[in-house]
Parts: structure tokens; sequence; C-alpha cells
């Protein structure tokens, strides 16, 4: 088996082996080569030691940043190369980090370390696939299985949990048996795993291929750290347009998602549980859920650390998502007005997604690819819809006598709807005149 690598890769591989180093391309990498995706980085594991691997590249950038774990960063034509030495991780109190770590010269101690058996791999062009853990036959299988006893290894550090559950979804292997209930059992324990380092994972996992099996079969492993999930799991929805429970439909509304939305997506029925009520006929209604389980996503989007700027989108794609759809031009203005460009374009997208979950997959999609129209139509013809548009401003209305404060908002508003209804014209003078 031989892995095609960058010269890059290539040319540090053979500098640290005349100098008398092993040195190995490892995990992710090998990974995927095998799999043949293209890795998206490099990781070389190596007997030297860190300040051996320094000396072999002199004349080159070095980074320091993980010196402390072994790791030194070599900049080789451009490319960032990690180097780190061969370590053994010692005890872990916290299930979180090893106490301490401290460097080998054998290639199998730093193999079994790591999560995974299909993580465990390493090759070099000389020595070809070191597997010391049945990775290439779980590779074969499509099997995610701890390297040694899941139990030990998810008390280590309890974020390969997590992490088994997202390389399922990524890679969409089957996790083995042993592991899987492993998974399960120390589930808890993600409650020690800081939010940054859940986040990561789970942006990973809700990209993934396999999404929806993975969101299904380990609700309870989500539910830890989004335990705002759970009054939506099994929880019916008796209305002619639905055909699943509000978790299932979720699940279903992720995997048809961009990915930009798929958080958004996850989070957008949250609330439905409690906004239920049952009318005569005994369908079901949610009145009002869009804002509530908006509110409840940006609690759990703050508390999981996502940047301010997901936050403040996946907010108003939830609060929008289930906004009535315009069926004419002048409906669509009326919505742009009231949730802006942007909202009416998450609607649009939150509605594809959200279809893909529902009894009639394609219900409304051509209301859907109208609103596209009415959309292009209206930018083209520059048709005004909020009052930045309008071809008057506040100080020109304060000059035309109308007091600063909450009247002025209340009259340039009012004059949006007059422009949009056809009552009077988008230019200055007739809007002066229509105030009067
Ligand atoms: P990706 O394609 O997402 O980068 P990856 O396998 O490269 O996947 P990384 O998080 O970049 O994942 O980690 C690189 C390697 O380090 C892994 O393949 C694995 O061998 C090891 N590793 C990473 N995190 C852990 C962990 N928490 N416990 C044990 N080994 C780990
Ligand atoms: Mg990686």
């Amino acid at each position: 088996m031989e892995i095609r690598l960058p010269v890059q890769v290539d040319k540090a591989l053979r500098l640290l082996s005349q100098a008398g180093f092993e040195a190995f391309i490892v995990g992710g990498c090998v990974r995927d080569s095998l799999l043949g995706f293209s890795p998206s980085d490099w990781d070389i594991t190596t007997s030297a030691l860190p300040e051996e691997t320094e000396k072999v590249f002199e004349g080159f950038r070095i980074i320091e940043t993980g010196i402390k774990h072994g790791t030194v960063t070599v900049l080789i034509d451009k490319m960032p190369l990690e180097i780190t030495t061969y370590r053994v991780d010692g005890a872990y109190s916290d299930n979180r980090h090893p106490d301490s770590v401290s460097f080998t010269r054998n290639l199998k101690d730093d193999l079994s370390r790591r999560d995974f058996t299909v993580n465990a791999l390493a090759y070099n062009p000389e020595t070809g696939i070191v597997d010391c853990f049945g990775g290439q036959d779980d590779l074969k299988n499509r099997i995610i299985r701890c390297v040694g006893n899941a139990d030990e290894r998810f008390n280590e550090d309890a974020l390969r949990i997590l992490r088994a559950i997202r390389f399922s979804s990524v890679l969409g292997f089957k996790i083995e048996n042993k592991t899987s209930e492993s998974v399960f059992k120390n589930k808890l324990l993600l409650n020690n795993i800081a939010a940054e380092r859940i986040r990561v994972e789970l942006v990973k996992l809700l990209n993934g291929k396999d999404v929806k099996r993975v969101l299904l079969d380990y609700r309870d492993i989500i539910a830890v750290f989004i335990p705002e999930l759970i009054p939506t799991f099994d929880f019916p929805q008796n209305t002619p347009y639905h055909c699943f429970d509000v978790y299932t439909h979720t699940a279903y509304t992720v995997e048809a998602a961009p990915e930009e939305f798929k958080v958004a997506m996850l989070l957008h029925d949250i609330a439905k549980p409690e906004c239920k009520t049952t009318d005569e006929n005994g369908i079901d209604h949610f009145k009002g859920h869009p804002r509530e389980s908006s509110l409840k996503a940006f609690e759990i989007l703050r508390r999981l650390r996502f940047d301010n700027a997901t936050v403040d989108k996946t907010v108003k794609f939830i609060a929008v998502h289930d906004e009535m759809l315009p069926r004419s031009q002048y409906e669509a203005l009326k919505l742009l007005k009231r949730i802006g460009e942007d909202g009416y374009v998450y609607l649009i997208t939150a509605k594809y997604a959200d279809n893909q979950g529902k009894a009639d997959k394609h219900n409304g999609e051509e209301l859907l690819e109208n609103m596209k129209v009415y959309l292009q139509e209206i930018k083209e013809n520059n048709l005004c819809y909020s009052v930045k548009q309008l071809d008057i401003s506040g100080n020109d209305l304060i000059k035309a006598g109308i007091p600063a404060g909450k009247q002025l908002g209340q009259t340039l508003d009012m004059l949006v709807d007059a422009v949009i209804d056809g009552k009077c014209e988008n230019i200055k003078s007739e809007l002066l005149k229509y105030i009067r």
C-alpha cells in the first residue's frame, strides 16, 4: 500500500530519517488517504526529541507552539507541518488531560495512546503501514473501535465519547458494540469537558454524511450537553403535515440543511413541546414556537461558546423559520419589511430543509421558487421595503416639523407601508405631501 505524500511531507520524513530518527505520518491523514480522501493536514510523529527535531530542521522556520507536548511546527515550502515526538500519556485524573506526558522512542507506545484504531495508523514510504491495533481491518469494515479498553479510554479523556459519534457521522462508520455500549455508559463524563471542545466536535458531527442516523441512535449523548432537546424526543405532532415526532423530524432537517444552518436546524423546533395546543378537531398547533425556540437556542449557543456572529444568525434563522410564505410580490415586500432580506433568505433555506422531515417532502416548493423570483424582481427594480430605501430621511422629517423621537420612527415606518401599498410614490416631494 502506497500513499502519495505532498513533497513537503516527504522531505520532512526523509530529513528525519537521514538524521537517524524514525518518522511517520500518523492519525487522520493516514486514515483519510487509505479511504481515498485528500487529508486536510498531515501530522508527523517521530522518535526524535523536540530539540533533536529542531536541530534537524535548522534553517527552516520553526514555530514552538506545542513544545511542552512535544510538538514542533516546521514551515517547509510554505506548508506548516506539526512534528510530534512519540509520546505516552501519564495518568488522567480529571477525565480530560493527562497529568503528565513523557516521550518514548517506541512507535507502538505512541499509537496506543490514540483514540480509535482507524486513527492509530502510521505510514512512511520505507516501512509502509504500521498497524498495531487492527485499524486497517476496521477501515475496511467501516468500524469505529477504541484502541484498548473503551471504558478506560473514555475515562481518560471523555471527549473521545463525542469523537466516537463524530467519526461515525463523518465517515459513515458504525461504532463497534463494546465501544458503543461504553459510549452510553460513560456519557455523563462529558460534563467534565470544556464547552469549546464539545462545540468543535458537535459542528463536525452535524456536517457528517451520516448525521441523521447518529443523531437518532446517539440522541442520549447529544442530550448530555443539550438537555433542552430531551422534551422533543418522541414528542408526537398530530398535524396533517408531520409524519415524525419532533426530534426525528429535526434529525431529517439537519441532514437536509446547508452547512452553515445545521446547528440552526438542530435547535429550530426545540420549544415545540411547550408551545403545543390541541384544537377541537384533535389537531396540534405550536403557536409561538419559533420565538421560544430562538430564545432557548440563544442560551445553548452561548453556553457552547459559539461566536457572536453565528449566535445572531442562528437565532434569527430560528425566529423566522415558520413565517407564512408570501403569495405575491406585495406580500413579499411586506415580509421583507418585517424580517429583512437576510430573514427572507433564511426562511427559504429553512423551509427547504424542513420539508425533508415532513409527510410531503415537496410541499410548497412552488411557493419557495416564487419567493426567490419575487426577491429577484424586487431587487432588480429596487422596490422599497425598508426605511433606509426611502427617498426621505429622519432629518428631512425633522425639518418638516416632525419632532425627533418615537413619532419620527413611526412616521418613517408608515411611509414604507404607504409606498408598498402604492398609496405614495417613493419620491421625497410626494412623501412630504403624503405626510401633510
Ligand atoms: P480530522 O480529520 O477531523 O482532523 P483527525 O483524526 O486528524 O481528524 P485530530 O483531532 O486532528 O483528528 O487528531 C489527530 C490525531 O490525534 C487523531 O487521528 C488521533 O490519532 C489523535 N487524537 C486526537 N484527539 C485525541 C484524543 N482526544 N484522544 C486520543 N487521541 C486523539
Ligand atoms: Mg486532523
